[in-house]
């Protein structure tokens, strides 16, 4: 008997920029394994009855190794049970997915993919910006800062930045780490001009949002904004609005929800 495993993006905090479809699996799930971004209030949504597994990876506490998730996947997924993998935000950007569809692939388990709101797009909701500009950027470049906060900056890291510079697009920089000046570093170093506008926006769509805007060159002197953050470069950023960067992301209570059963008893 087998069941099924669905890859499931959480959004960026928000609940209700879940979307139908998540709400729906995980309100059926039998079993979910998330990590450590889905917002608690996302994981409230999870009826009592299925089991919860954190498998959160994040550096410095316990971490689940990816070769345990792949195996608790399958385990769970062949004793036939509803299986939601959940992943902040999207689970395709950053998520290592690539690795979980292989496992599961090879254990011939049925799987789904259900997209979830990348944080890249929260990030702009809440500067008010867009990432693509006719005048401005016709490109944009998701591009992960991971190794360099574990390398330092060299010429060889900057080279590989310099063809996302060289086309214009903007930059979204995903974990850019504590080391704002190692990252400013290689933007210069990959030829980017050191005036052009950035924003450093923690927390995008929960209550605890906040954004700092400052240049490249700036960049090593903004504020340790709370994890998880994320870097916007590009000259968009210059048409964020002053008072989107100070103002809070009012998340509503969330109503409970109601069965299709209960509405239609009304
Ligand atoms: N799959 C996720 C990204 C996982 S990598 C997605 O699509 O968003 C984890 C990184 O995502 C964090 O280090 C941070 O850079 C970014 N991130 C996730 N949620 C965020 C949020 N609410 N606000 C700002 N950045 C966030």
């Amino acid at each position: 008997m087998k069941g099924k495993v669905y890859l499931v993006g959480a959004g960026p905090g928000d609940p209700e920029l879940l979307t139908l479809k998540a709400l729906r699996l995980l309100r059926s799930a039998d079993a979910v394994l998330h990590d450590d971004l889905v917002a608690p209030e996302i994981l409230k949504l999870i009826p009592p009855t299925a089991q919860i597994h954190n498998v959160g990876k994040r550096c410095g506490k316990r971490k689940t190794v990816q070769g345990e998730i792949n195996r608790l996947m399958a385990e769970l997924a062949m004793s036939g049970l509803s299986v939601v993998r959940l992943k902040g935000g999207d689970p395709m950007i950053f998520g290592r997915a690539g690795e979980e569809i292989d496992s599961l692939r090879r254990n011939n388990i049925p799987f789904e993919i259900v997209p979830g709101v990348t944080s890249a797009m929260a990030a702009a909701a809440a500067i008010q910006i867009p990432l693509t500009h006719r005048r401005g950027s016709s490109a944009l470049v998701f591009i992960t800062a991971h190794q360099a906060s574990e390398k330092g900056a060299s010429e060889a890291d900057a080279s590989d930045w310099s063809k996302f510079v060289a086309s214009g697009a903007t930059l979204v920089i995903y974990m850019p780490g504590q080391n704002y000046a190692d990252i400013a570093k290689r933007l210069t170093l990959a030829g980017l001009d050191a005036d052009t506008p950035c924003a450093v926006v923690s927390r995008a769509t929960t209550k605890n949002q906040r954004s700092h805007r400052t240049t490249v060159l700036d960049l090593p002197r903004a504020p340790q904004l709370a994890s998880p953050t994320l870097l916007v470069v590009g000259e968009v950023v210059r048409l964020s609005n002053p008072a989107a960067l100070v103002a809070e992301f009012i998340v509503p209570e969330l109503l409970p929800l109601q069965r299709p059963t209960e509405i239609r008893a009304q």
